[in-house]
């Protein structure tokens, strides 16, 4: 329970992302990279106030001086002239040509990609075609050949490169325009009357940004690179002026007797290169709007598990009289930064074979996060499961090896989604996800996998089937779609459906079909059931047993009539008193006051109290425990024992 300490230190404002410079910062590589950028452009930028000797001024009496000697540091080259000086004033040309031919590039190739996208069709055709044209010569001798047909120079050398380097960004922005022109805002944009360059500049434009900014800072290290290297060649950089390439190219000839002329400038082409690559990917990282929404972090495939969780507890039942499930004191927390996210907090249940448990709450009361840490399957960073146990069929499923959960999940253990759009393949048709599913777990030849496939999309009754199979995601309407969720769930006939309010995108009367439907193959196969939900009337349908949870905590459980006829936790009584009932216009309608608690920051006591009608001055302080009132029921209240007159009070 280290974690809990972090939550207590200081008292900075909770604050959810840290900012991009907080991000690039702790990445050591990239801020190694920007120090050494900083400090080489800042050096070369400040050429002419260094007290620095003339670059070019020859002085062959002091020729191949080494480095230390008097009156040059960096000792001199061929013709006498101070390599200091030279370095410095050529470090100054080489980052002046980099730069500008990075900005011309970018400029040039985000307009042809951003205009490509944008009137698509042939103009399309023409701009990319003529793009592939020149990728398909290898960039370097193109450069050259451009170079000699406009001659050497640094100027012709900077266009080569610009020009060489075109085709890298209009394909990186295109590829990023191709899929924004689609977006509802671009066709409302449209709608309203605006010019297509407007729109490209005003709502297309500032979303690819991030990836014009990115492909520049990965390129600049090679565009430098590539002006040093026509320099090195005589194609750039003309004598006397110096830049690292030409530089690099007049010490070669030197570098057995004085190779500190050729070395030195090869070694800040190095440094410099170095240098805008490792900032070049910090910043990608931290630009790229996929990883700024944590798209990209990469969750592991199984939640991280503290130490201190999943210890059998003592007398654990053996395998034989254990429910089927069992959960004992589960605690997940999300660390971001220095606040710690108590999303559940403690958290004890069992689902016995064939029972349906139905957890409601508000929404963020922890219920996804619950269902989601039985298979491990919150995402980690920045969620972790620091404590309690979970057991399947007597076999602690915390801390469990990947293969084993990868077993369990999809088989043993099915997990319904809210929508299933999401979590459905839209380049596959969904036959072949669901076969793909049940050949994860059964040894079916393809064609007894198709077959049962149909079978169960009948027993999903999803009209005509057999068509149906070859049908894409967005072909289907939601209901649909949800009815091969619950499809893809039983694939496997599994001990235990996990639905996760499946039914939340669904209009009301396909939700009681769906819900229906969901209901009769559970039995009719004898699979348990979590149901989570925010609606007491699709609990008292479904269910034999609730959970109410909040604030990451259970704080009712028992028998769903009982739960329902005699409510204990105040909470309980104020959620169902949000519940329209049919037929009753006259009842008020009572919205619960206040909000739910932040979970980084749960007040002392029950999290209820601030917004309790029937607090008192000891809710505030202590644990309070859930307490067991008989007859499988429970309530987390010290009012829970009272008799109704006086809690209904409220
Ligand atoms: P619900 O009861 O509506 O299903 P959840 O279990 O999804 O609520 O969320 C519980 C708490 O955990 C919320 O405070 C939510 O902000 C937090 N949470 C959920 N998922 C993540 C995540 N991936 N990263 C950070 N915090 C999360
Ligand atoms: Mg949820």
């Amino acid at each position: 329970m280290t974690s809990l300490a972090l939550d207590e230190t200081g008292d900075a404002p909770p604050r959810s992302r840290p900012s991009a410079w907080n991000r690039l910062s702790r990445n050591a590589l990239a801020t190694f990279g920007l120090v050494l950028v900083v400090a080489i452009a800042a050096i070369a930028a400040a050429a002419p106030l260094l007290p620095l000797a003339d670059p070019n001024a020859t002085d062959v009496a002091n020729r191949l001086q080494p480095v230390f000697s008097d009156g040059h540091w960096l000792g001199t080259d061929q013709l006498g002239r101070d390599i200091l000086s030279r370095l410095i004033w050529g470090t100054r040309v080489s980052l002046a040509v980099g730069i500008a031919a990075t900005l011309v590039a970018t400029a040039i190739g985000a307009l042809i990609g951003l205009v490509a996208a944008y009137y698509g069709r042939w103009t399309d055709t023409l701009l990319m075609r003529g793009i592939d044209m020149l990728m398909a010569f290898p960039y370097l001798l193109l450069a050259l050949a451009i170079v000699a047909v406009l001659g050497p120079g640094l100027l012709n050398a900077m266009v080569a490169i610009a020009l060489v380097n075109i085709p890298f960004f209009a394909r990186a922005v295109r590829g990023a325009t191709v899929s924004l022109v689609t977006r509802e805002y671009v066709d409302a944009a449209r709608l309203c009357g605006m010019s297509n360059p407007r729109i490209i500049a005003r709502e297309i434009f500032p979303n690819v940004l991030p990836v014009i900014v990115i492909t520049m800072s990965t390129t600049l290290g090679w565009m430098i690179l590539e002006t040093a290297g026509l320099s090195f060649l005589g194609l750039g950089a003309q004598p006397p002026q110096a830049d690292l390439g030409s530089m690099l190219g007049d010490g070669r000839k030197l570098i057995v007797t004085a190779p500190h002329v050729a070395t030195i400038p090869g070694l800040v082409i190095l440094l410099l290169v170095i240098g805008t690559n490792l900032l070049g990917d910090g910043l990608r990282d931290v630009l790229d709007p996929r990883l700024k929404s944590g798209a990209l972090a990469r969750p592991m495939a199984v939640t991280a598990v503290d130490a201190s969780a999943g210890r059998p507890a003592a007398g654990a039942p053996n395998a034989a009289e254990a429910p089927l499930l069992s959960v004992q004191g589960l605690e997940t927390h999300f660390v971001m930064g220095r606040a710690v996210f108590r999303a559940v907090n403690g958290v004890s249940f069992d689902v016995a074979a064939g029972e349906a448990v139905g957890i409601v709450g508000e929404s963020g009361s922890g219920k996804s996060v619950t269902a989601l840490s039985l298979l491990g399957l919150v995402p980690t960073p920045p969620g972790r499961i620091v404590g309690g146990d979970i057991r399947f069929r007597g076999e602690s499923l915390i801390g469990a090896p990947l293969s084993r959960l990868q077993d369990i999940r999809g088989n043993r253990i099915a997990y319904i989604f809210q929508d299933p759009l999401t979590t459905l393949n839209p380049l596959l048709t969904v036959g072949e996800q669901v076969t793909e599913a049940v050949r994860r777990h059964q040894n079916l030849d393809s064609g007894r996998a198709r077959q049962w496939t149909l079978e169960l999309f009948e027993r999903v009754q999803i009209p005509r089937a057999k068509e149906r199979l070859a049908s894409y995601p967005h072909e289907l309407s939601g209901g649909q779609r949800q009815r091969v969720g619950i499809a893809m769930a039983l694939a496997n006939d599994p001990d235990l459906i996990i639905a996760d309010e499946p039914t939340t995108a669904l209009d009301v009367t396909t939700q009681a079909q769906v819900l229906k439907l969901l209901d009769e193959l559970r039995r009719e196969r004898g699979a348990a059931l979590i149901f989570i939900t925010h609606d007491f009337g699709v609990v008292s349908e479904l269910c034999d047993r609730i959970l109410v949870m909040y604030a990451g905590r259970v704080v009712e459980e028992g028998p769903v009539e009982a739960v329902f006829a005699d409510p204990r936790h105040p909470y309980t009584r104020r959620l169902m008193a949000c519940v329209p009932i049919l037929g009753e216009p006259e009842r008020s309608i009572d919205a619960i006051p206040g909000l739910p608690p932040a979970v980084n920051r749960l007040p002392p006591g029950c999290a209820f109290a601030p917004r309790c009608p029937l607090v008192l001055d000891a809710c505030r302080h202590g644990e309070i425990p859930l307490d067991r009132l008989g007859d499988g029921r429970a309530a987390r209240c010290i009012r829970a024992q009272e008799s109704d007159q006086e809690s209904s009070d409220a």
